[in-house]
């Protein structure tokens, strides 16, 4: 017997899983999002002076989800909001059965809120430690410094210079993140991100999102990322260059994929016509992962079922896949092997 959608999603949901690519303000849930509203009214003291419009949560193109970032941004200006966020959607994570979660934020300087980019981030930090302490407990949590393409070098700089001190001083911060906008030129922040790689941290950066040239996807390759994100464009068949490609395939670098948020923003025309499939058949390391839940409403269990509806993943293929994705993390090597026996623990439970 066939089963519909929502009781396949329930059955992938007691998968476990790891995310590895998650904005922390995109992921952000209408829930939590009125909460963040409702607590921006008591701080201002005035009601009238910060109206979001919740209906707007439903984005239907690249630049309309930017403007919700922006949104989101305003709601996340303060320790308190940053707190309430960090720990509500390390919850809803843990709640669809997540259990290594690699979360990235843009640490971001409020003048309002009295936040610099340091502040920020110790924010993040004990919003995770507690809530791994507390109700998440057999989940790891861990924290990405993202660097966005419209940031100035100094900016950028300070990120890196953060992420740098942490990764010595806490393992909770694993590395660095290129994003934002992709249609903006990100070239002044090469040195940043090889400098990122020169100081031994780990480095994401989201590539050919959009058609991007040649010459910044090859500069970006070279840096040698240790994960990409989307790739929307690098494959010959989507437009992307043989060379750059050839240079992909040798250095195999694991690709971060996010299905609904493609689709939802445009950068794909439809499931299936994703690259998804193209890279699955040619055995290329690729993690199914959300991007932003909250302004796309998804969840990893939905995007597991997309990727089973529409690539024919089986239940078998959608275990593996998530046990594989354990050799992307950024960890050490004995953190892996925990977590692979964590995940052996909860198939035997399942089945
Ligand atoms: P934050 O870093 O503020 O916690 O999360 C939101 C930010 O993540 C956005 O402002 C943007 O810079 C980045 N972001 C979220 N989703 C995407 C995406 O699909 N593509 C790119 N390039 N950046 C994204």
């Amino acid at each position: 017997m066939e089963l519909d959608e929502s009781s396949c999603i329930a059955k992938i949901k007691k998968l476990p899983k790891t995310e590895l690519h998650a904005h922390l303000n995109g992921s952000i849930s209408q829930n939590t999002a009125k909460k963040l509203i409702d607590l921006k009214k008591l701080k201002s003291g005035d009601n009238s002076t910060f109206d979001l419009n919740i209906p707007k949560l439903a984005s239907n193109d690249l630049p309309g989800c930017f403007e919700l970032f922006s949104l989101f941004h305003e709601l996340t200006d303060s320790p308190e909001a940053i707190y309430l966020a960090t720990c509500d959607v390390i919850k809803e994570f843990y709640e669809d059965n997540v259990l290594y979660l690699e979360l990235r934020t843009t640490p971001k300087a409020s003048f309002a809120g009295h936040m610099t980019q340091k502040s920020y981030v110790e924010v993040v930090v004990k919003a995770i430690e507690d809530t791994c302490s507390t109700v998440c407990q057999k989940m790891t949590v861990k924290l990405l410094l993202s660097i966005d393409r419209k940031r100035s070098v100094t900016d950028a700089e300070e990120t890196m210079k953060i992420a740098e001190e942490y990764t010595t001083s806490t393992t909770k911060i694993v590395g660095v993140d290129l994003s934002g906008n992709p249609v903006c030129d990100a070239r002044h922040l090469f040195p940043v991100l090889e400098y990122v790689k020169k100081a031994g941290l780990n480095l994401t950066v989201h590539i050919s999102e959009v058609p991007n040239t040649f010459e910044e996807v090859e500069a970006l390759l070279k840096i040698h990322p240790d994960r990409l994100g989307h790739g929307t464009y690098l494959h010959p068949s989507k437009g992307g260059s043989e060379k750059n490609y050839d240079l992909l395939k040798q250095l195999k670098i694991p690709l971060e994929v996010c299905l609904t948020s493609n689709v939802i923003s445009k950068t794909v025309e439809s499931y299936e016509s994703h690259h998804f499939p193209l890279f699955r058949d040619i055995g290329y390391p690729i993690v199914l992962c959300t991007d932003d839940k909250g302004v796309f409403d998804t969840t990893l269990s939905k995007e597991y079922y997309l990727a089973s509806k529409y690539y024919g993943l089986m239940e078998d293929d959608l275990f593996n896949h998530s046990f594989n994705s354990i050799n992307y993390i950024f960890a050490t090597e004995q953190e892996k092997c925990q977590l692979q026996e964590l995940w052996k623990q909860q198939n035997n439970k399942n089945n």
